[in-house]
């Protein structure tokens, strides 16, 4: 699989696919969509210096 962790979506982006996504910096903040459909990104966390969510972990397809 390619490494897409340099896409970064910024809050208010439709989410194209389930999975748990990060902020794009080292802080650790988490987001995890089960379910896209018509979902967007969250705003970032107050406290989050970054700029957006970038995929860690693409949901697992059946
Ligand atoms: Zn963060």
């Amino acid at each position: 699989m390619a490494n897409d962790t340099d896409v970064v979506f910024h809050p208010g982006q439709i989410v194209p696919a389930s999975g748990i996504y990060r902020c794009d910096t080292q802080c650790g903040h988490t987001f995890e969509s089960t379910d896209v459909k018509g979902h967007r990104f969250p705003p970032l966390p107050h406290d989050c210096p970054g700029e957006g969510w970038v995929l860690q972990q693409a949901a697992a397809h059946r």
